[in-house]
């Protein structure tokens, strides 16, 4: 087995993923066990590697070899307060990739929210540069959105962008990315302070902006909806929303509430952030499916595939860290690196499997 070039620390998004990637490493003389099962025993499994990843540029003969580290921090525990259990389940997951002589790891979705992108907060001796996977996450989500809309005819500079999360750092990079692009920016997040703060830079610069803390009172205006609040359980609903108005649904975990069928098995709901590796993604053993499903190949994260990027680049650096310091240039520079490896948009899907031809052209 190669020694790994990059580590991914990352967690379950539900329990049904949970339950389904415990029995796949399971053998199969051993019966499947229910969720329940799983629910009393996963918060007691210690952070371990999951599994490797072979991941192949578009380049000639480049390959890198990648650990995924698994916290097996509970999903309901992700947002709440158990910041000290929660860290230390990081930290043992950083320990490790340390351990493996990894050079660079990415601090998947709520890992860095956990520590705010504050690595400080890890062990002091570790040789491995974190990063935080969110610029590339913001160029999948960025040029993601740009590609629905060209598919649906929806003319970006007519329309109002509701972004949930604004104040975040994912939100925040989408924010300035869209803020001279579209007609009007509504934001959302729950503390009021931030936001103002926020919107008085927006307005300062002439932009027609809005902001609540109320998801409710903005959603009937938006024509286009990026969701990326770091939220753990419950979702959000999205019943007030205009019924043509796209939405990008970059929560992991997922955002929106489930059971919404209408907009599930619609072409207007995409799931955000992703990224596929054109020359293919080696999962050892193969969990991809209780992860991505099995009707898309060779997906990732985004934040999984900047760690990837990065040891392709020989770029062991911190490249996204802290909060609010993605700047538009970085997002560009990121998406010409996925570009030059291969490392292209992800179908668009969600629940119910990708958006389909006939869907497109209805
Ligand atoms: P941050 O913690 O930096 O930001 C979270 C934002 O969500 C803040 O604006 C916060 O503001 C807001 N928020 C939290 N709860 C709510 C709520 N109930 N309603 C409205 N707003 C809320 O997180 P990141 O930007 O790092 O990550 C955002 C999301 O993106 C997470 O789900 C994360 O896991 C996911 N992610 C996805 C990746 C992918 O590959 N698709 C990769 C990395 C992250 P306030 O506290 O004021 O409410």
């Amino acid at each position: 087995m190669e020694a790994p070039d990059f580590a991914v620390i990352g967690h379950i998004e539900d329990w049904r993923q949970a339950t389904n990637t415990i029995n796949a490493m399971r053998s199969e003389d051993n019966h499947p066990l229910a969720e329940a099962d799983v629910r009393d025993i996963l918060p007691w499994i210690p952070p371990r590697p999951l599994f490797r990843m072979t991941v192949r540029s578009r380049v000639p003969d480049l390959v890198v070899h990648g650990l995924y580290l698994e916290t097996f921090i509970p999903p309901e525990n992700l947002a709440t307060g158990r910041l000290r259990r929660n860290l230390g389940k990081v930290r043992a997951a950083a320990q490790w990739a340390d351990r493996e002589g990894v050079r660079i790891t990415s601090l998947g979705g709520f890992t860095s929210i956990i520590l705010e992108g504050d690595t400080t907060l890890l062990p002091e001796s570790l040789r491995s540069a974190f990063t935080t996977g969110n610029t590339l996450t913001t160029a999948y989500i960025a040029k993601g959105v740009e590609r629905a809309c060209l598919l649906h005819g929806k003319d970006l500079s007519e329309s109002r962008m509701l972004i949930v999360g604004a104040t975040g750092d994912i939100g925040s990079a989408c924010v300035k990315y869209f803020e001279s692009a579209v007609r009007g920016l509504l934001l959302c997040a729950r503390n009021r302070r931030r936001l103002e703060h926020l919107s008085a830079r927006l307005s300062a610069m002439d932009r027609d902006v809005t902001f609540s803390t109320e998801l409710d009172q903005l959603l009937p205006d938006a024509d286009v909806i990026i969701l990326a609040a770091s939220i753990s359980a419950n979702g959000l609903g999205l019943v007030e929303r205009k019924p043509d108005a796209i939405v990008c649904d970059a929560g992991y975990p997922k955002n929106r509430a489930v059971g919404n069928t209408d907009l599930e098995s619609s072409r207007l709901l995409f799931n955000g952030g992703l990224g596929q590796v054109t020359e293919g993604v080696r999962y050892t053993p193969d969990l991809s499916a209780p992860f991505y499903g099995d009707h898309i190949q060779n997906v990732a994260h985004g934040c999984a595939l900047e760690a990837a990027l990065l040891a392709l680049e020989n770029r062991f650096e911190s490249y996204s860290a802290g909060r609010g310091n993605i700047e538009v240039e970085d997002v560009e520079e990121m998406w010409s690196l996925a570009q030059k490896h291969g490392f292209e948009l992800a179908p668009f899907h969600n629940a119910y499997g990708p958006w389909s031809v006939k869907q497109l052209i209805s």
